[in-house]
């Protein structure tokens, strides 16, 4: 089967001459739950960013479902649903009006836009909010905002820029449960943490990246046993 992405010798010099990815390989297979691991200025949102194709890549092959980015980038993104590390709708803006226009961008049908944006709103449990300026919600709900709209055209793949961090204890285990059923119901999930525990608890396989560089790619279970431990999880109250 095709992999959901393939990532070989990816590059990135930002302006100025900082090397923030030195050459990544990774490989994400369909269905899967993969977590990109590492500490802050590791070469996360970079990554991901040359992904959505946000962040001009220097060097390297990105494709997506088999569609390199380079030549087919409107179709590669087709597959993508992206939920950012920083909020980036407009806060005047309600949710409800957020994920019609969203979905209007990828052109789906506008009832469809409608059906889908209450689906979601209520599954994310931010119906009530829906034309409230989004300002007004709080860190948690914008998060949730941000996952439904990553979801109005129904991507195969979706990728989390550091979902939970900042979102209290109880929250992102709802938000958990969340993604694993997304997972459940068959789409790819990636996404980025800090947080060994949270990989170990969500994830199948894990990359670890650090200064831009891969440093262990394998899965949850071969991590912990390679490491000689049962878990990582001690109690589930990771902090900040
Ligand atoms: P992470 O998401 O893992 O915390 P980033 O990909 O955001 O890491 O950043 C990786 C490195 O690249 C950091 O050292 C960061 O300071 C640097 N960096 C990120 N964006 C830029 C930019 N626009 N210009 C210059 N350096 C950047
Ligand atoms: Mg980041």
């Amino acid at each position: 089967m095709q992999p959901a992405l393939e990532i070989s010798g990816l590059k990135k010099t930002y302006k100025g001459g900082f090397q923030a990815v030195k050459g990544l390989d990774l490989q994400v297979a369909q269905g899967d739950f993969f977590a990109l691991l590492g500490p802050n200025g590791a070469g996360k949102s970079t990554t991901i960013g040359v992904i959505t194709s946000l962040v001009n890549k220097t060097e390297g092959l990105v494709k997506v479902f088999g569609h390199d980015i380079d030549k087919e980038l409107d179709l590669a993104k087709s597959f993508l649903g992206l939920v950012p590390q920083e909020f980036n709708f407009n806060q005047f803006e309600a949710p409800f009006k957020i994920l019609v226009n969203q979905a209007g961008y990828y052109g789906v049908p506008r009832k469809v836009a409608f059906e889908r944006a209450e689906k979601y709103l209520k599954q994310l449990d931010l119906w009530e909010k829906r034309n409230e300026p989004s300002r007004n919600l709080s860190g948690g709900m914008k998060r949730r905002l941000m996952i439904a709209r990553a979801l109005m055209h129904e991507p195969q793949v979706l990728i989390l820029d550091e979902p939970t961090a900042g979102v209290d204890i109880e929250l992102r285990r709802h938000m958990w449960d969340y993604l694993r059923e997304l997972n459940a119901q068959g789409i790819t999930i990636i996404l980025t943490t800090h947080y060994l525990e949270e990989a170990e608890m969500l994830c199948r396989n894990i990359a670890i990246i650090d200064h831009g560089k891969i440093v262990e790619n394998t899965s949850m279970k071969a991590l912990l046993s390679k490491l000689n431990i049962e878990t990582f999880v001690l109690d589930i109250s990771i902090t900040d």
